[in-house]
């Protein structure tokens, strides 16, 4: 007989960790296996706060697709995903010919939510991928060069807007304060001339996490030099600022958004049934009604009965449905039963910039180095999983 092809689409945690694992639970007979992704980099989304801060290279948070999946095993094609037309089971790209499949993940990931707000596109950073955090970097820099060589310096050169006080948010906006100091010795320029503003719809920053390790955060922020708005949507994006709900507005050059996260379009473009881009998965995590096609990670929606309400999409949990995935890819193809996926989800932890952040593992709270530590150690138990001491060695942060 013919061996199945299985066609993975995404190079993110899910898709990574789904063409490792698959690789072991099944041998070179059993099925073709083939990952498209866009680059043919994989990058850590998670990290993607300090290369667009500028506290941390762009080149740590990605490695070559090559070094991490056996080519032997596996086959890659570097091409944008369009569509799944889950009909004929073929998925089109944007360069190559269609793909065929016979057993499809999809594991694209997110792009932004910007809740109808109009200008968000046009006027603000908002791409949290490599080369959305490179232009992010840049522009940031330009800023500070540019201040000393305007006849007539506008202070919103150097007034910097998040939008949203989620965890991206504060991570982010934890890195620049941080970076901050550095900038204006670099630059010349009087650290008072700087302001850093984060703005949240929601009644606090952080909505839902534990409310110490909020102000905790807030405090240190604050103390950096950071404003919060809470409590304030923004209810427009202009080229030079931002329209709050309450009318105000804030003049910037630069505002970061980070008001959450909706499926990859590539879902609604093929015609699933979602919610904000996100596919509601049978627990084995197959799309109801499509007995060859699993989705995971930001394109999934997984119900936690307990709260009754969707889990947040984290990588923590596209890493479990892809081992699951794997299981279940394998169960499919030799006839056996499928597993259910379980999330287990073993705690929250944010840096803050520095050697500062929040958390909770378990039912423990955490905050400055020791949050500190256990964020650094599980970015480095990531790498552990998907290439094992090498690449940990290889691209691991020191937790010290
Ligand atoms: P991703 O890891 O984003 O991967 C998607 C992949 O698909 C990418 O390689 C992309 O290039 C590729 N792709 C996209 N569109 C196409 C297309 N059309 N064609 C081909 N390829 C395509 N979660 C945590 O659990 N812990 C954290 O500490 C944490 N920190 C975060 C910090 C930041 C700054 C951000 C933005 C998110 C953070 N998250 C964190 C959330 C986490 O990053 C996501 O939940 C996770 O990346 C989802 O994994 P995924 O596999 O679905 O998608
Ligand atoms: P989020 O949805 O968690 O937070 C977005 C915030 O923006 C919310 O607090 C929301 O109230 C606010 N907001 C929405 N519209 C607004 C508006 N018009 N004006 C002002 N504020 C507005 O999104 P995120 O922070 O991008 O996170 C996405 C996912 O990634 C989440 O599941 C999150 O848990 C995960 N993540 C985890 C970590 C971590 O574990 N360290 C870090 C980053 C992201």
């Amino acid at each position: 007989a013919t061996k199945p092809n299985v066609l993975i689409l995404g190079a993110g945690y899910g898709g990574m960790v789904t063409a490792t694992k698959i690789t072991k639970q099944l041998g070179h007979n059993d099925a073709n296996v083939t990952l498209v992704s866009k680059h043919n980099y994989h990058y850590q989304t998670t990290w993607l706060h300090e290369p667009a801060a500028g506290t941390l290279h762009h080149d740590r948070t990605r490695m070559p697709i090559d070094n991490v999946i056996d080519r032997n095993k596996i086959n890659f094609i570097q091409d944008e995903v369009v569509k799944i037309n889950k009909e004929d089971n073929t998925v089109s790209l944007k360069e190559n010919e269609d793909v065929e499949y016979d057993y499809l993940v999809t594991a694209l990931g997110a792009v932004p939510e910007t809740f109808g707000v109009p200008g968000v596109f046009e006027h603000s950073f908002n791409k949290w991928t490599v080369n959305g955090a490179r232009e992010m970097k840049e522009h940031i820099e330009y800023m500070f060069a540019r201040y000393h060589n305007e006849e007539d310096p506008k202070d919103d050169l150097l007034t910097f807007i998040v939008a949203g006080a989620g965890f991206t948010g504060i991570e982010f906006i934890g890195e620049l304060s941080e970076r901050v100091p550095d900038l204006c010795k670099e630059y010349d320029i009087p650290k008072n001339k700087v302001k850093m503003y984060v703005i949240e719809a929601a009644p606090t920053a952080l909505p839902g996490f534990d409310p110490e390790l909020v102000e905790y955060a807030m405090n240190l922020l604050e103390n950096r030099g950071v404003e919060f708005k809470i409590n304030m949507p923004i209810s427009e994006v202009k080229e030079d600022g931002v329209v709050l709900k309450d009318g105000e507005e804030i003049k910037s050059a630069t505002v970061v958004w980070a008001t959450g996260v909706r499926g990859n379009p590539v879902i609604e473009e093929s015609g699933f049934e979602n919610m904000r881009g996100r596919v509601k998965v049978d627990p084995d995590l197959r799309a109801p009604g499509h007995d060859n096609i699993f989705i995971i990670g930001d394109c999934s929606l997984v119900i936690n009965e307990e709260a009754d309400r969707p889990y947040p999409p984290t990588a923590q949990i596209a890493m479990q449905q892809a081992e699951t995935v794997a299981k279940n890819l394998r169960a499919l193809i030799k006839g056996e039963q499928l597993s259910e996926f379980t999330p287990d989800i073993k705690g929250t932890v944010a840096s803050l910039g520095g050697k500062e952040a929040i958390g909770v593992v378990g039912n423990k709270k955490l905050f400055g180095t020791s949050a500190n530590f256990m964020k650094k150690m599980i970015d480095n138990r990531y790498l552990w999983i998907l290439g094992g001491i090498g690449l940990t060695l290889k691209k691991g942060k020191n937790p010290f």
